[in-house]
């Protein structure tokens, strides 16, 4: 097979980046290891920046998100019992959107299939070749053929896992890694939801964060540790814990419901440097990671996404190479905003094995600081919304 951008991996930067191409007029044909029904199945992130919502909005794949998705105008920092809001719309001018990433996906996979566009489900044992060459090649396995694609280049979209970054030799790449040393418990809930925003809470047992993915949906997470086992934790007791946590003086009350499903995240910033090597380009979790308190994967995907669509069609359009090579440079800086903000975040709202009471304290002097301040709440909001 030929064709213009190779792109490894279905994720939201491999869907979008080859629904922009496709509105360029680029062709790219996209492989996926998993099924449609796995990817369209995955539940992950769900909170939108306004610059993602405009772009799907702009390159219509957003009808159903407008017409589905919630719009946040703030968020609640919750500490020491009492819950405090940032506004993010008064001190902005921009909100969230709260759609599942799951729902995007289908959103993206939809406009491609309607459009000929095309995506390879369940292919096995991909390898990349020839990178620092002009045709580089993508090999794998594909319904019992070893099908070949061949383009003008390759993103690389196939998240942390993903074979693509493991592809630039070593000595090409430069890694920034923390792991922190805890998770996240995520639950799924078939429950009312017992907030109008996003809470986001501080606890001497450790953070907690009250979120939603539809009215009949609601997506609550608490610090663990990230080697625990989720047999240890029975419904009971994972409300008891939630329950505590969110403990206040006001009478605000977690609402319950059928647990559907958990798991446990682990927790990590990461970023490889540069994001390209020869003619293969790094989009999404392939080239950076960040703990999710800053609700910032999917939005750093897609901003990255964005910014190698138009630098393909510079090149395409006039051989234009110079976008592409100020690629890296550019998603960079993105990135590292969203690395910190990320670590802030996390830095400021969990419980750390080591804390000690003077850490806590300080934890608790910098939340009220953030409410109390509008400057530092304008910090906060403008990073959140994008
Ligand atoms: C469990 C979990 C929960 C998360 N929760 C949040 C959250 O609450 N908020 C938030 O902002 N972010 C969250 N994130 C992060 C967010 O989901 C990611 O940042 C986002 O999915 C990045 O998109 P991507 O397209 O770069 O990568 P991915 O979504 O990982 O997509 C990569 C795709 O490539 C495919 N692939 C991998 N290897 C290969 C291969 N060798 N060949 C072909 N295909 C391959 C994968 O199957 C996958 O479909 C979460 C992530 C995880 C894992």
């Amino acid at each position: 097979m030929k064709t213009q951008v190779a792109i490894v991996g279905a994720g939201p930067a491999g869907l979008l980046l080859s629904h922009l191409l496709h509105l360029e007029g680029i062709a790219s044909v996209v492989i996926e290891s998993r099924t449609r029904e796995e990817i369209e199945a995955t539940i992950r992130a769900g909170v939108l920046e306004q610059g993602t919502v405009d772009l799907l909005a702009q390159s219509r794949v957003g009808e159903r998100m407008q017409r589905e998705g919630l719009r946040h105008e703030g968020i609640y920092l919750r500490f020491a019992g009492v819950s405090h809001r940032i506004a993010l719309s008064e001190l902005t001018g921009r909100a969230i959107t709260v759609y599942a990433q799951h729902e995007v996906i289908k959103d993206l996979v939809a406009a491609r299939l309607a459009a000929g566009g095309t995506i390879l489900f369940g292919v096995k044992d991909a390898a990349l070749y020839d990178l620092d060459s002009d045709s580089p090649k993508v090999r794998f396995r594909h319904e019992n053929a070893l099908p070949e694609i061949s383009g003008d280049f390759i993103a690389g979209c196939d998240g942390f896992h993903g074979v693509s970054r493991p592809s630039i030799p070593s000595r090409h790449r430069h890694e920034f890694t923390r792991s922190y040393p805890f998770g996240w418990f995520g639950i799924l809930v078939e429950a009312p939801a017992s907030t109008d925003e996003l809470i986001y809470a501080h606890h001497e047992r450790g953070f907690a964060l009250v979120s939603t993915r539809s009215p009949q949906i609601q997506r609550l997470y608490f610090q663990c540790d990230p080697e625990d086992n989720l047999k240890r934790w029975p419904d009971a007791r994972i409300w008891e814990e939630l329950h505590t946590r969110l403990a206040g003086s006001d009478d605000w009350k977690l609402a319950e419901g059928r647990i559907f499903q958990k798991g446990i995240i682990a927790m990590r910033s990461f970023v490889v440097e540069p994001m390209r090597y020869g003619r293969l380009f790094l989009a999404g979790d392939a080239a950076h990671i960040v703990p999710p308190t800053g609700a910032k994967g999917l939005n750093l995907a897609v901003n990255d996404v964005r910014v190698l669509a138009s630098a393909f069609s510079r090149y395409f359009k006039s051989k234009d190479e110079e976008a592409l090579a100020a690629y890296s440079a550019t998603a960079l800086k993105r990135v590292w905003r969203a690395e910190h903000f990320s670590w802030w975040m996390t830095s400021m709202l969990h419980r750390f094995h080591d804390d000690t009471p003077f850490q806590h304290r300080i934890q608790l002097a910098e939340l009220d600081y953030v409410v109390n301040s509008k400057a530092k709440a304008l910090t906060l909001a403008e990073n959140y919304v994008g």
